[in-house]
């Protein structure tokens, strides 16, 4: 049920979901950027995404036929607290296409301007934010990370004003326009401002609508009498909860952080959703944020990412609750997370070693060892692993010291003492590969298959950035094309499987970040 408003201007909303709106018109549109990956996948063939339409529809001058725009309602807790009435103010929904595998998809296009949900603000999206969420999500999706998808990067021709550090210095920066893609966009505070507003019909058929539309599985289940209609509400909370820990992990397996995990920015499905100040770990630090807003609580770090999506979890289940009832199973489904994550994380870390599980204390001789070599010297996430596939354990004139030496950052303090620590752990690891009768050839491949030795870098997103302001797109374009196979080394891209240079460990864009976008 759509809100009866029409006039466009920034209100707050009760008693509906969503306000069809109308994008606003651009004054030169430029095609910067397009996924043909998903285009393909869309239906939509190349001589269509080449045309002037396309491009039009794109920048939100023109509609896709059959098209009603609208942006959506939702709430959220902002850095743990609750920020009232949010939703999409920069974002509206086009309407689906149905995909080639028969997925219902919405397009969204962000950044097209001012919706009821605005809050005063442009509805405008900067060229260097919106080339960030372009690149990041279609890695993501490369990386097989659940995430909202990128069609394309429109530079709209026009300005906009922003002041980046927050510091008084507003400048005019390039505009743009992503259209992501999703099943749904639809976020855990849709559901919460219904509840924080007693809005209890609403978030009935909000969490009715859901399960029809977006787990249509549970709906089978339900219609063909195995669940009823608790036994829904509780399987379908657990899938969500699952689905979030499937996401989770991809982020701690690839040493992504989202960098902004406010209750807004979690979807329903579980996808990755929200491309912000977010980053990669170069050098291993759980307590690494990259945004400069989260600078001295940290608490959207790497490390953190676990205990504050579950407590997302909790304000999800906080507004659940009055609907779905059975708060024992709810509760139930939390604990599990929490301890389903923490065993997947530690048989993550050692499958990324090409480990299998062994003893508790077998494993926590590995793992603490590996966990300093981490950290100290500053080691590569990445990197590290990549290399740590290269060692094998049978043959003698392979130090593991020296086939790491390549992800260390702090090379000063990478004396004697710490490489005989890192043998001391090798001869430990090379005793569990031997235990497990491990196969180098083989063990390589699976280790390679699941450590990307292609990551987004940070560095590498702000210098495409930088080049684009000034028109040149062939970072861009290698990026676009590097993204596409992560685990596979193409020599093309060697220059962009390095590790982070030294210029730009302190550079803003590179390790910080603001919300400004
Ligand atoms: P974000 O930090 O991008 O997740 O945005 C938080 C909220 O602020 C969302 O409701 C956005 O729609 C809204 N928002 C962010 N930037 C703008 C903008 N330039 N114009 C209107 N709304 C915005
Ligand atoms: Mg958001």
């Amino acid at each position: 049920m759509a809100d009866p408003e029409s006039r466009n201007y920034s209100r707050q909303v009760s008693g509906f979901m969503h306000s069809h709106v109308l994008p606003t018109r651009v004054g030169e549109p430029q095609l910067l950027a397009l996924s043909p990956d998903l285009a393909r996948q869309l239906g939509f063939s190349e001589d269509f995404c080449r045309s002037e339409e396309f491009l039009q529809c794109m920048a939100g001058n023109q509609l896709l036929t059959g098209s009603r725009p609208y942006a959506t309602r939702y709430g959220g807790h902002q850095f743990g607290q609750w920020a009232g009435q949010l939703g999409d103010g920069r974002a509206m929904n086009l309407g689906e296409v149905t995909d080639l595998d028969g997925q219902p998809q919405c397009l969204q296009l962000k950044g097209a301007g001012p919706t009821p949900y605005s809050r005063g603000a442009d509805g405008r999206a900067v060229l260097r934010s919106s080339m960030r969420e372009f690149l990041c999500s279609e890695a993501m999706h490369f990386l097989g990370v659940p995430t909202t998808r990128a069609l394309s990067l429109v530079g709209t021709g026009d300005s906009v004003l922003r002041d980046m550090f927050y510091d008084g210095n507003p400048e005019e920066e390039p505009g743009a326009i992503v259209c992501r893609v999703a099943p749904s966009f639809t976020r855990f505070g849709h559901f919460q401002l219904c509840a924080m507003r007693g809005e209890w019909e609403l978030l009935r058929e909000l969490i009715d609508f859901t399960i029809v539309a977006d787990f249509p599985e549970l709906h089978a289940r339900h219609l063909s009498g195995e669940l009823d209609r608790e036994a829904l509400h509780a399987c379908w909370f657990a899938e969500v909860c699952q689905r979030t820990r499937v996401t989770l992990l991809g982020w701690m397996r690839t040493g992504f952080v989202h960098g902004v995990l406010n209750t807004d920015n979690m979807s329903i499905i579980g996808q990755t959703i929200d491309y912000g100040p977010y980053g990669w770990l170069d050098n291993f630090d759980a307590q690494w944020t990259p945004n400069t807003t989260d600078a001295g609580m940290r608490r959207y770090s790497f490390g953190q990412q676990p205990a504050v999506v579950q407590w997302n979890l909790y304000q999800l289940a906080n507004a659940l609750l009055p609907v779905t009832g059975n708060r024992e199973s709810m509760e139930a489904e939390l604990t599990r997370f929490a301890t389903l994550h923490e065993r997947e994380w530690q048989e993550m870390i050692l499958a990324k070693a090409g480990l299998l599980p062994g003893t508790e204390q077998e494993d926590e001789a590995i793992l603490d060892g590996l966990m300093q070599i981490l950290v100290a010297q500053e080691t590569d996430y990445t990197l590290f692993f990549r290399r740590l596939a290269d060692f094998d354990h049978r043959r003698q004139d392979l130090v593991l010291a020296e086939i790491v030496r390549e992800a260390i950052y702090d090379q000063t303090a990478y004396d004697e003492a710490q490489q005989q620590r890192i043998n001391v752990w090798a001869t430990l690891y090379a005793a569990r590969l031997e235990q497990q009768d491990s196969d180098w050839g083989q063990r390589r491949a699976r280790m390679n298959a699941m450590n990307p030795c292609f990551v987004l870098r940070n560095y590498l997103t702000q210098q495409a950035v930088e080049q684009a302001a000034q028109g040149e797109l062939q970072l861009l374009r290698d990026l676009q094309q590097a993204l596409q196979r992560p685990y596979d080394e193409d020599p093309r891209f060697a220059l962009l499987y390095g590790r982070r240079p030294e210029w730009a460990r302190h550079k803003a864009g590179c390790s910080m970040l603001s919300c400004s976008s």
